[in-house]
C-alpha cells in the first residue's frame, strides 16, 4: 500500500488536513506499506515557501514521517508538457478562449428551458471552442498560453468499458464499493474540463493524476469534497492508460457549528492548537485517531 498527503502551500493547515495525514499515514503503516507526501503548489499566485515550510513543519510536529523526498508539483512540468502533447496529437483536448463570462452566457442561453449544469468543476461547460479545430490539427504544435479543455466526448469514445473505481471510505452519498461511472453524466455533469491552463501548463485534475501515477499511490485517501473530481480523474487515468489506485474518501472535519472547515479558519489551524499548547496526541484525540 502507498498512500500521500498532498496539501497545497497556500495557507496554514488546519484540523481537517492533520486528520486527513494521519488517516493516510496511519493506513499505509497499518499495512507494512509507504506513505508519501507531495507539495502541490501549481497555483503560484496563491503559493508560499512559507507556507510550505510550515506544512513540514506541522508534519512534523503531529509525528507523520514520509518515505521520500516530497514530489513538488513545480518541479512536474516537463511530466505534464508531456502528457499534453500527447493528448493533443490524439485530439482529445482543444484550445479554448472562453472566459468565465462567455460560459455563464453561452450556458444559460435558454436552449431546452433546463438551468446551466454544476460539477465537479463549477459551470459544466457548454463547448463553444469545441469543434473550432479542422480535424488534423492534432499533427499541428500544440499552442502555448491558452487554456485547453478535455474533450469529453471524445476521451469516452476512446476508453471502451465504462469507467469505475473502488471506493473503500464512502462518498457525500455514503457511496461505497465499486462505483461506476455513467457516461451520460460525465458528459452532463461533468464535461469539457479544463486541463491546461493559460497561466500554467497543467490543471489539478491532470497533475494529479499523472503525480499519483508517478508516486505509484495504490490508495489516494482525501477529504470527501474531492468525490466528485475522481470520476475526472478515472476518466483521465483510462485515457492516458493508467492504473487507477483505489479511493478512500474520508468525512470533513466540522466545527462545532457543522460548518467545514476552511484553510483561511485560523483557529483551527494546527500551529493555533500547537501555540496554544496542544500536544500532537491531543490533536489525533480530536479527530477520532487515538492510538
Ligand atoms: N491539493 C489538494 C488540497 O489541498 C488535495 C488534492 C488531493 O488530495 O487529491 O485540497
Amino acid at each position: 500500500m502507498r498512500t500521500r498527503f498532498a496539501p497545497s502551500p497556500t495557507g496554514p493547515l488546519h484540523l481537517g488536513h492533520a486528520y486527513s495525514a494521519l488517516l493516510a499515514e496511519d493506513m499505509a503503516r497499518a499495512a507494512g506499506g509507504v506513505f508519501l507526501l507531495r507539495i502541490e503548489d501549481i497555483d503560484s499566485t496563491r503559493s508560499r515557501p512559507h507556507w510550505e515550510a510550515q506544512i513540514y513543519d506541522d508534519l512534523h510536529w503531529l509525528g507523520l514521517d514520509w518515505d521520500a523526498p516530497p514530489m513538488r508539483q513545480s518541479d512536474r512540468l516537463p511530466a505534464y508538457e508531456a502528457a499534453l502533447d500527447a493528448l493533443w496529437a490524439r485530439e482529445l483536448i482543444y484550445p479554448c478562449h472562453c472566459s468565465r463570462r462567455d460560459i455563464l452566457a453561452a450556458a444559460s442561453a435558454p436552449q431546452e428551458g433546463t438551468e446551466p449544469a454544476y460539477g465537479p468543476d463549477g459551470l459544466v461547460y457548454p463547448g463553444t471552442c469545441r469543434g473550432l479545430r479542422a480535424p488534423g490539427y492534432g499533427a499541428t504544435p500544440r499552442p502555448r498560453g491558452e487554456a485547453l479543455r478535455l474533450d469529453m466526448a471524445r476521451a469516452l469514445a476512446q476508453i471502451g468499458a465504462d469507467p469505475w473505481f473502488e471506493e473503500t471510505g464512502a462518498g457525500p452519498m455514503g457511496q461505497t464499493g465499486r462505483i461506476a461511472l455513467s457516461r451520460g453524466q460525465l458528459l452532463r455533469q461533468v464535461g469539457d474540463v479544463v486541463l491546461s491552463r493559460r497561466d500554467f501548463p497543467g490543471s489539478y485534475h491532470l497533475s494529479v493524476v499523472l503525480d499519483d501515477a508517478a508516486q505509484a499511490i495504490t490508495h489516494v485517501v482525501r477529504g470527501r469534497d474531492l468525490f466528485e473530481a475522481t470520476a475526472i480523474h478515472v476518466v483521465l487515468q483510462r485515457v492516458m492508460g493508467l492504473e487507477t489506485p483505489v479511493y478512500h474518501h474520508h468525512e470533513l472535519i466540522r466545527d462545532a457549528q457543522g460548518k467545514r472547515l476552511a484553510k483561511r479558519d485560523d483557529a483551527r489551524a494546527i500551529a493555533a492548537y500547537r501555540e496554544a499548547g496542544a500536544t500532537p496526541e491531543d490533536l489525533r484525540r480530536m479527530v477520532g485517531l487515538a492510538r
